[in-house]
């Protein structure tokens, strides 16, 4: 069981007050993170995490209720989804779980709606569920004239319609009541053309980057921050697993400067600057996570 949400503080990004008065010389005035323990403080914030079953998503949600947040796991997989709570419970970590597809907007809606309603607030979205389907035109059957349309319907129900619902849900939860952060798990692969991945990934990846800057607009007055996280290659079950074939891994991590794949874990530190007091003046923006893969390629 959870635990009731301890409400300490201010929502994050809850900036839009009155400014505060402005010493000789300052220019502006925000709301300034305070000392070190709080810059990124994320207790008691009401986060849920979509795709929180496995890989980067599973890695948000444990950092993030590390930090003492509590945190909602959504996943279509609800086996997967039971062994992570288990794991998470056993740690004396606030989580909990909801089986949802987001390819489903009913469902994402109901999933946004009932935990405002449970936990009293939202604070934290983030949008990290996404699937990769399909080759990409290194092999023949990637290849445009080949690409079928089913599987592309499929990549863009989940990588685009369901980011944009999970986006519009966690909106209508946050204007009005403070302000919130809505995260969106984007690629480097929307960034640019990708060879190993397939079409339908790269366009999905390439629009929620728009969509992120697009809602960054129209909510910042409402101090939501929207902010993507662009990771380059990590070990996650993503694509069946196919990474963690050594071919596979060795092939990707050619292309990224640091010469490596990565570890979801290292997607904790990205993920919690962007959902605390750390990132008050961040939004519409575009982080990549990549070991230098978008600055070009390894020298
Ligand atoms: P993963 O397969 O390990 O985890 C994805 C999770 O999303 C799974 O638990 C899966 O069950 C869930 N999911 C899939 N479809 C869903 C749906 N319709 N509704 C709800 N949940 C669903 O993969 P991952 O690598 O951790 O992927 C997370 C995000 O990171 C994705 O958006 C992916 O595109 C992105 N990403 C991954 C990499 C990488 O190299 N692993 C690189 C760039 C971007």
């Amino acid at each position: 069981m959870l635990a009731p949400t301890r409400v300490r503080g201010r929502s994050p990004g809850a900036g839009r007050g009155p400014m505060p008065s402005m010493g000789r010389g300052r220019l502006s005035a925000g709301p300034v993170p305070g000392p070190l323990a709080e810059l990124f403080d994320v207790g008691g914030r009401s986060v849920v995490v979509t795709g929180a079953a496995s890989g980067l998503g599973l890695a948000i949600a444990e950092v993030m209720a590390e930090c003492g947040a509590v945190v909602t796991l959504a996943d279509v997989d609800a086996a997967g989804m039971e062994r992570a709570v288990e794991r998470l419970h056993a740690r004396g970590l606030r989580v909990r779980s909801r089986v949802v597809d987001v390819a489903d907007p009913e469902g994402v809606r109901a999933l946004i709606r009932g935990t405002v309603a449970e936990l009293g607030r939202l604070d934290v979205v983030f949008v990290n569920a996404g699937i990769s389907a399909g080759r990409g035109p290194r092999v023949p059957e990637g290849r445009i004239e080949r690409v079928d349309l089913e599987t592309w319907h499929r990549v863009v129900a989940v990588n685009l319609t369901g980011v944009f619902v999970t986006m519009q849900a966690a909106a209508e939860a946050m204007r009005g009541r403070g302000g919130g952060r809505i995260i969106v798990t984007a690629s480097v692969a929307g960034l640019r053309g990708d060879p190993p991945v397939g079409y339908a990934y790269v366009a999905t990846k390439a629009a929620v980057i728009n969509l992120v800057r697009q809602a960054a607009l129209d909510l910042a007055r409402d101090g939501i921050l929207v902010n993507a996280i662009a990771p380059g290659p990590f070990l996650t079950n993503i694509a069946g697993g196919r990474v963690r074939d050594p071919e596979v891994a060795r092939e990707f991590a050619r292309e990224v400067p640091l010469g490596r794949i990565a570890d979801p874990a290292e997607i904790r530190g990205p993920a919690l600057f962007l959902a605390s007091p750390a990132s008050s003046f961040v939004t519409g923006t575009v982080l990549a996570v990549d070991g230098g893969e978008s600055a070009g390629p390894p020298v």
